[in-house]
This record gives structure tokens, sequence and C-alpha cells, in this order.
């Protein structure tokens, strides 16, 4: 909690995976004075951050953005291509998919949980197989949309996106693939036209490294064809009129003029690195999480490596451990923002974010607090973590 005189030396380290850190040069340039969102200067922007957001999808097709957190671009995304009763498949990879669902329920959609018993599905990516088999059984083509979050941010899995497109071209079924990368996106790989992906939804305070405040959705010519008939009531989230005014720099309403100063600015960043350099970065820096995990001895929650996220790390205590007060412990002894567990894990993992603003020396900053807290919280690991993750970095 913030406290009022209360003014720790140092910053404090926010390694929870989103929001993540932002970076001064974000910070900076969100600061300057807000413009008429109407007048001449504004449309300039709206092109630029419009333009450079498609080459972050990978999509030539238009990006929505909504002043709005990740959840409203994903109301957004099923308001447009639904209709009152439609089904829809979605597939139980974790907390967030778990979360997408129950909104789907609430807004008079059929929805329907695929994935592995148990906790299983909660430790390995989304099986496309399973989507297949369910696709095939369809023979009448109820289903109207397929739904996969493609990485995970409750248990720190990415799924291979490319193969549920295959599943789906395999059954031979006409269902919208959409997919939430809100916490995927400028982290991992990520290819919205290439995978054959309806609606993307995402949202600004992840790899995008800007505050909570935006989302967005991609949409691809089948859902925006699929939009004009669809009869869920939609008007705030409606893609047609954004669409148009999108057409000329301005938006339909007021959009969030600093986080669009911040989006630009993040996009420079993003781009001036190179999207391949900044997908290596979140590989190298998760890799020598993992060597740390592995060498304290403690268990990864992503339990397929092929899977494993380059986002985040959830780390699963043994058994009798409460996660969160081992949580408390860091944050109070060494001011870390650790990720709690989420649903269904909660109290019984940790997840580490190294997303966007973060290098060698904060992973190994964040370690260190988490190596000290384990073992101040009696945790039976073996102290040999940060030296682990050094090793990998120094390599
Ligand atoms: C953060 C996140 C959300 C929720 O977004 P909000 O901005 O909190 O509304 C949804 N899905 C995933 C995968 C996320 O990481």
């Amino acid at each position: 909690m913030l406290k009022l005189n209360h003014h720790p030396a140092g910053r404090h380290q926010l390694a929870i995976p989103g929001p993540s850190p932002v970076p001064d040069r974000i910070l900076r340039a969100m600061s300057l004075p807000t413009i008429d969102h109407r007048g001449p200067e504004f449309a300039d922007l709206g092109f630029k951050v419009l333009a450079d957001l498609k080459k972050v999808f990978k999509t030539e097709h238009p990006v929505i953005i909504y002043p709005a957190s990740g959840t409203g671009a994903w109301e957004a995304a099923l308001v447009n291509v639904l209709s009152p009763g439609d089904h829809v498949v979605m597939y139980e990879s974790g907390q967030f998919a778990a979360l997408w669902k129950k909104m789907a329920d609430r807004l008079g959609v059929t929805s329907e949980f695929l994935g592995l018993p148990g906790l299983e599905g909660w430790r390995r990516g989304v099986q496309a197989d399973l989507i297949e088999a369910r696709l095939l059984k369809d023979t009448q083509h109820q289903i109207k949309a397929v739904c996969v979050v493609h990485n995970e941010t409750s248990t720190g899995v990415t799924s291979h996106i490319a193969e549920v497109r295959a599943a789906i071209d395999r059954a031979k079924h006409p269902a919208l693939l959409l997919v939430d990368t809100i916490s995927g996106l400028a982290c991992a790989d990520y290819r919205h036209d290439e995978w054959g992906v309806d609606v993307t939804i995402s949202g600004s305070q992840k790899g995008l490294m800007l505050p909570p405040g935006i989302s967005f959705n991609a949409v691809s010519p089948k859902a925006i064809a699929a939009s004009h008939s669809a009869k869920l009531p939609k008007a705030f989230w409606a893609w047609d009129e954004m669409i148009e005014f999108n057409k000329t720099g301005y938006f339909p309403y007021t959009p969030n003029t600093n986080l669009l100063y911040g989006l630009h600015e993040a996009l420079d960043m993003i781009l001036g690195e190179g999207l391949e350099q900044v997908f290596a970065r979140h590989e190298r820096l998760a890799r020598a999480c993992r060597a740390a995990v592995n060498a304290w001895g403690l268990e990864i929650q992503c339990a397929d490596p092929s899977v494993y996220s380059p986002v985040l790390t959830g780390v699963m205590m043994p058994d009798g451990v409460d996660a969160d007060q081992v949580r408390k412990i860091i944050y109070e002894r060494f001011d870390t923002s650790l990720g709690t567990g989420l649903g269904k894990v909660k109290g019984k993992m940790f997840r580490i974010g190294h997303l966007g603003e973060c290098n060698d020396v904060s992973l190994l900053g964040t370690l260190c607090a988490v190596e000290m807290g384990l073992q101040i919280a009696g945790v039976p690991i073996k102290p040999v973590g940060v030296n682990a993750a050094m090793a990998c970095l120094a390599n």
C-alpha cells in the first residue's frame, strides 16, 4: 500500500506480469499537454499509432483502440461477432480463460469449455486436437467461434496459435478464431494475419509497457463481415464507427490522448529495437528465470517446456507452504511485488514477471529478493538460484 510520508529509498521492484514497469521515456511522453482530439494535430498521432500497431500485430487489417482495460476489449470481441444464444467453444488454459468464459455467459452466449482434466489444463498449452475433435462433431456448424488465450498470464504458458488454426482448418469448420494475447503482444511472436486469427485482443499494460487504460481488437475481414449481422447489443464497442473515423486519424468519442502519446513512444521503442530482438530478449530472460527456479529445486507451473512463457514464470510452492505468505515477506522486506496465484492455484504458486522494461540486472534483483524471501519463509530450497541465473545470463 502506498502510505503518505512513506518514501522507501530506491525504486519499487514491480515484478508482476502486468502492469509491467513503465519506462521513463514513456512516462515523459505521456506528460505532454492533452490536445484537442478533433483538432488538426491529432490526426498525425492517430494515423501514426494505428499504422505502427499493425506492425506489432502483424496485420494489414484494422486495429481498434478502446479507452478501456483488456476486459473491455474481450467484451468488444464477443459483442461484435456473436448473437444471443450463439455457441462458442473456449479452451480452459487458466484463470484468464475462465474469466473470459464467465463474461461470454453473462453476455448471453452459450459457451462450452474444452480442456484437460483437473489441474492438468492449467499446466499445459491449448490442446488443438481437442478443438479439432469437437469441431468435427459439429456437423451442423452450430459453433460460431473458438476462443483461446495465447499467453495465459495466470500460469505462464504460451500456446501455439498456428496449431489451433490448423485444427480448425482440418475440421473444415467456419468458426471464427478469437485470441486473447493481452499479455503476449510485444513479448512473444504473434502473427494475426498469418495465423488466420479473426479477432485478436490485447492491452496496454503488459508487453507494451504502458499504464493500464487502453486495449485493442485486431480484426480480420471475416470478423468485420460477421459484425454486420451479429445481434448482441453493441454501441460503445461497435467496430463500424471506429473503423470509419480511424480512416481519417480520428476517433468517434474522446480517445485516451495521453496514453496514445505513450503508445506512440512505446511503438517507437519496440520497433526501434526490432520485434524479433524484443522476442529474443524475453526468451533469454525467461530462460534465466527458469534456471533459478530449477536450481532452487522448485517446480515450474508450466509442465511442458515447448510452451514455457517468455513473459512470466509460475513458481509452485511445496505442499504446505502458502505462496501468498512468501509473497508478503518479499514485498515487506525487499519492496518487490510478485504476482499472486489466481483462481484454482491461489496460495499454491506465485508468478515472476519478466516482460517489457526488464533487463538482466532488474531480473537478477527480483531473483535475489525471491531467493532471500524463500529462505526467510523457511521454504526448503537450495540457495543457488541467483547463481544459476547469473551463469545463464553471462553465457
Ligand atoms: C491482464 C490480462 C487480462 C485482463 O486485462 P485487464 O486489463 O485487467 O482488464 C486478460 N487476459 C490476459 C491473458 C491478461 O494477461
